[in-house]
């Protein structure tokens, strides 16, 4: 196995102290020393701590959903990536579709951030992915390849496996709109044939690439079965115990 699969949870702006705490608690008891996939939640900043402090010597991995590039200033309202490490954080979600499309983040702040979080050892999330009109109008692999190029700008070969790219497809987040699988599969090898060309094809086959956008137990077998999806990022599903543990499951079943 070249890629052991990846399944993150994004809680986006939901799950206070208490209420964060007992959904990572009912995911410990099912998954929590879990080997055969890599598992991360992704807590609001205001929960970091807390869930932090529940995932003490489990296998599950703590990331923070957004950060900001510069390590400190005058910037209200924003996280650094070393104030992320300070709460015990591997993983950050940068770029998300709902920061480029509610923030106006541009790709080339989202490729500062990358930068950033690499150089304080965290393990950013990129993610990218095409609206509906963009794949409409036929320019989904331009967009994602825009996406990417600029996102990896500056990233070194030394350290391109330590960045999880996510294909979301923006129609499909939060909609109930699922990519099918052939949609899926067609984009994440375009990504990995992108990545070949930048980095080599070692390198390219050791990069994990998510595929986020409706995912739920029943969805997740046929995705997770395809070749070049490495796991998950997930939002609505990831806010029910049951519903996140089961796509756990569904990757161990994968391999
Ligand atoms: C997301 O926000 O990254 C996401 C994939 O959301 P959802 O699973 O709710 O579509």
């Amino acid at each position: 196995m070249i890629r052991k699969k990846l399944i993150v949870g994004n809680w986006k702006m939901n799950k206070s102290g208490s209420d964060g705490i007992t959904l990572t608690r009912e995911i410990i008891e099912a998954v929590g020393r879990e080997v055969a996939v890599d598992i991360v939640i992704c807590p609001p900043f205001t929960a970091l701590e807390s869930v932090g402090h529940a995932l003490e010597g489990q296998t599950i991995k703590l990331g923070a959903q957004n950060m900001h590039s510069d390590k400190r200033g005058a910037f209200t309202g924003e996280v650094s990536a070393e104030m992320l490490r300070a709460l015990f954080v591997t993983h950050v979600i940068l770029g998300h579709s709902e920061r480029r499309t509610y923030f106006g983040e541009m790709d080339n702040f989202v490729s500062k951030k990358i930068r950033a979080a690499l150089a304080a050892q965290l393990r950013p999330i990129l993610c990218l992915g095409e609206t509906l009109i963009e794949r409409e109008t036929g320019s989904t692999l331009a967009v994602v390849q825009r996406q990417l190029d600029s996102g990896l700008r500056e990233v070194s070969k030394d350290q391109i496996t330590s960045v999880i790219v996510a294909y979301e497809p923006v129609w499909a987040i939060g909609t109930n709109k699922v990519a099918t699988a052939a949609q899926a599969q067609e984009t994440h090898t375009f990504i990995r044939v992108r990545l070949t060309e930048l980095y080599g094809t070692a390198l390219a086959q050791k990069v994990r690439i998510l595929y986020g956008g409706s995912m739920k137990p029943a969805n997740a077998p046929e995705l997770l079965a395809q070749p070049d999806i490495d796991g998950s990022l997930i939002g609505g599903a990831s806010l029910e115990a049951r519903s996140f543990i089961d796509i756990v499951k569904t990757a161990i079943a994968a391999g």
